[in-house]
This record gives C-alpha cells, sequence and structure tokens, in this order.
C-alpha cells in the first residue's frame, strides 16, 4: 500500500512538473514579445514594418494564450483517465462484453483513441478557425476540416490498431526479450512508412505535383544534379487550401526522397530566392540529417521498451493509475499509459536536447545552401518566411531554447554574413 501511494505521487508529481514548466515557458514568452512589441529590431528595419511586427506580436501571443489552455485540458484529461478512474471504467465496460482477448484489448485502446479524438476536437476546431482566422491565415473550410479529421483518425486507427496486435503478439509470446522484437518491429514500421508516406498517405491530403516553372526548373536541376540528389526530386504541394503559411521541408528515404514547397512560399519568392531554399534543403539531404533523427529516434524508443520491460515487472503501476492489474492481461493498458503519460513527459524534458540538435541542423543547411546559392538570396528568402508566417522576431531566449526546432531569424541573419 505504501508503495502504491509512492508512486502515486511520482505520477501526479510528474504531470504536475511537466504542466507547470509549459505554462511557466508560456508566460515568459508573452512578458518578452511584449517588451519588444514597440519597435522593429534593427536588423530588419527595412524589410519589416511596426505593424507587420506587431501583428507577430499578437499572433505569438495569441498562440501562448491558447497553448496554455490546452495544457491545462490535457492535464485534466489525464487526471480524469487515470486517478478519475476513466480508463478503468472502460476497460470493465469492454470486457465485460468482449473479455480479456486480443479483441477486446484492441477494442479498448481504440474506445480509448476515439473518446480522446472527440474531446481533442473542440480545441482543433478552435485553433483553425479562430487562432489561425483571427491573424489571417486559415483557408480551410468547415467540412474540408471535417474530411481531414476523420481521415486522419481512420489512417491512425488502421495503422496504429495493426501495429499495436504485433505488439501485444510479441509482449506476450516474445519471451525475456520481448522488447528488442518490439523495437525491431516498430523500426520497421518507420521505414516502411518513410518508404510509403510521401508516395500513398500524403497525397490523401494533398495534391504534389512536379516543380515546373520553365525559368527555374532547369537551376533547379543543376543544383540538384551538383549535389547528387536524384530521386522523385522537386514537388509543389498544395497547402494553400488549407492555410496560408508558407514551408519547405525535406523527406522520404531510397527512391522516394523529394524536397517539398509549399504553393504559399513558391508565390512569396523569386527565382533566386527559390534555389537558395532548395539549396538549404539539399544540405538537409547531403549531410544525412534524415539518418541522424532516424538513429535518435531508433535509440529513445529502444530507451523506452527497456523501461516498459521494467515497468512490466511492477504492474502494481496500474493499480496506482486506476487499472486493474491481472497478471498478465494489463499489457495493453501499460502501453496506452506509457505512451500517453508517462512517454509525453519525458519527452518533453527531454527537448531542449532535440531542438538544440534541430537549430544546429538548420545552421549546417544554411551554410550549405550559401556555397550551393547566393547568401543574400537566402537572406531575403528566410525574411519573407519569417515575416509570411507572422513568426515573431523577438521570441524569448529560454523559449527558444527549449522549443524551437529553428534558430530565430535574427541568429540565422548573422551567420550567413549578409
Ligand atoms: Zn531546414
Amino acid at each position: 500500500m505504501t508503495h502504491d501511494i509512492w508512486l502515486a505521487w511520482v505520477v501526479i508529481a510528474i504531470f504536475a512538473l511537466h504542466w507547470a514548466t509549459v505554462l511557466w515557458l508560456e508566460a515568459r514568452q508573452r512578458a518578452h514579445v511584449l517588451r519588444n512589441q514597440s519597435q522593429v529590431p534593427t536588423a530588419f528595419q527595412n524589410e519589416v514594418s511596426l505593424a507587420e511586427h506587431q501583428a507577430a506580436a499578437r499572433y505569438a501571443l495569441s498562440k501562448s494564450v491558447f497553448t496554455s489552455w490546452t495544457t491545462t485540458a490535457s492535464l485534466i484529461e489525464a487526471v480524469c483517465w487515470t486517478f478519475g478512474g476513466g480508463l478503468s471504467w472502460l476497460q470493465s465496460t469492454v470486457s465485460h462484453g468482449l473479455g480479456d482477448g486480443l479483441t477486446a484489448q484492441l477494442t479498448f485502446v481504440a474506445a480509448f483513441i476515439l473518446i480522446h479524438s472527440l474531446i481533442q476536437l473542440p480545441f482543433s476546431l478552435y485553433s483553425i478557425f479562430v487562432v489561425e482566422a483571427e491573424h489571417g491565415f486559415n483557408r480551410s473550410s468547415l467540412s474540408l476540416w471535417f474530411i481531414d479529421q476523420i481521415k486522419g483518425l481512420v489512417l491512425g486507427l488502421i495503422l496504429g490498431l495493426a501495429l499495436l496486435a504485433g505488439v501485444l503478439q510479441l509482449m506476450s509470446q516474445g519471451g525475456t526479450h520481448w522488447w528488442i522484437w518490439v523495437w525491431l518491429l516498430w523500426m520497421s514500421f518507420q521505414i516502411v512508412l518513410m518508404i510509403v508516406a510521401p508516395r500513398w498517405l500524403m497525397p490523401l491530403f494533398n495534391t504534389f505535383k512536379p516543380f515546373e516553372d520553365e525559368h527555374i526548373r532547369p537551376r533547379a536541376e543543376a543544383l540538384m544534379q551538383a549535389v547528387g540528389f536524384k530521386a522523385k526530386d522537386f514537388q509543389v504541394m498544395d497547402a494553400s487550401r488549407r492555410s496560408s503559411h508558407a514551408n519547405a521541408f525535406f523527406t522520404g528515404l531510397g527512391t522516394e526522397k523529394r524536397v517539398v514547397f509549399f504553393d504559399t512560399l513558391l508565390d512569396k519568392l523569386n527565382a533566386g530566392e527559390v534555389i537558395a531554399v532548395l539549396a538549404h534543403e539539399l544540405g538537409h539531404f547531403k549531410l544525412r540529417h534524415v539518418t541522424w533523427m532516424f538513429i535518435t529516434q531508433a535509440l529513445v524508443s529502444a530507451v523506452f521498451l527497456f523501461g516498459l520491460d521494467a515497468l512490466q515487472s511492477r504492474m502494481e503501476v496500474l493499480s496506482v493509475l486506476g487499472l486493474e492489474a491481472a497478471s498478465g492481461q494489463g499489457r495493453h493498458a501499460l502501453l496506452l499509459l506509457s505512451l500517453y503519460w508517462l512517454l509525453p513527459p519525458a519527452l518533453f524534458f527531454l527537448k531542449p536536447l532535440g531542438s538544440a540538435l534541430s537549430r544546429r541542423r538548420e545552421f549546417q543547411a544554411d551554410a550549405f545552401a550559401v556555397q550551393h546559392a547566393q547568401a543574400p538570396d537566402l537572406r531575403n528568402a528566410l525574411i519573407k518566411l519569417y515575416k509570411g508566417n507572422s513568426s515573431t522576431l523577438t521570441p524569448d531566449p529560454l523559449y527558444v531554447w527549449f522549443h524551437h526546432s529553428h534558430p530565430p531569424a535574427l541568429d540565422r541573419l548573422r551567420q550567413l554574413h549578409v
């Protein structure tokens, strides 16, 4: 009994610390943005007007307030599911009708995902149709948004439950080293996803077309050839259907790898700037950033599964969180609890490390880009990106250190020496 109470307190402390840290960082971000909103930073005075700078500040404030509310709501939801008895109720309801076999376990998880998605729905609606819309970014209609949600949910359930069925089988029949088998399954799943997603899954949501500007295309091809980039090359995505945010990214594996530009970005850039951004994305490819991210993920998931193995021999954690720990049958519940409530706070406190690595990679890709394109072009493209997305030019340094995968505009321009 004392053991149970001790464990319960550890879990409560982790929940609370996670929540408090998020809110504290958001409060810092808002204070910093407010303090700096009356003046455009010197480096941007020629390109960014005071009105634009203040619009970016208002956008940053809205997003920050919204994040604080959703984090609080998530905490309340987590408490309801665990200490409030939600999971226990769901488990007894499912096992009442279906027993304790694999079907019952999968039904339990599917029912949880459905209810959780329903709870998230109003927040998603608010973020698109209030926060994004108020700042002029939303272009999605209610029907498109609704279809997206259904597609995402169906796809998630099909892929997630197939994977989960495999994982549960391995957990019960894989012997002492089950977690190594699960890890191999998970990594294979990731590799297949990297190949399949650009070809089959992403086109379910967007249309991808080869980049066909007759003036820029030959320059883009020459650049791709110079850096040894073959495969599916350079594509344009119709992001403007949903939002006016602009971006570009590198995705895929093997013959499926490609650089994708949002159409909203192409609208804003001239030929030289397109080439500079393409060079940046090719930098991610050439410097093997995707491979490194994959290796990092492999390590994190191995540690997670090893931890899960340790937890499995201490099933009392389940009863602390409001679930019956019938021998050998709580695996699906343990998996669910770990994935939804133990892993996110743990990953949250590792986030500064991931963010720092990511920002380093952005600097490296920028440095690569200026070897293959013009530095002033990259500078102008970056300013248009930060400006077009209303990204604040004055984020709180600690907030950046913790959350931002991309360095602040000022730091990136400084590194370009232009
Ligand atoms: Zn990048």
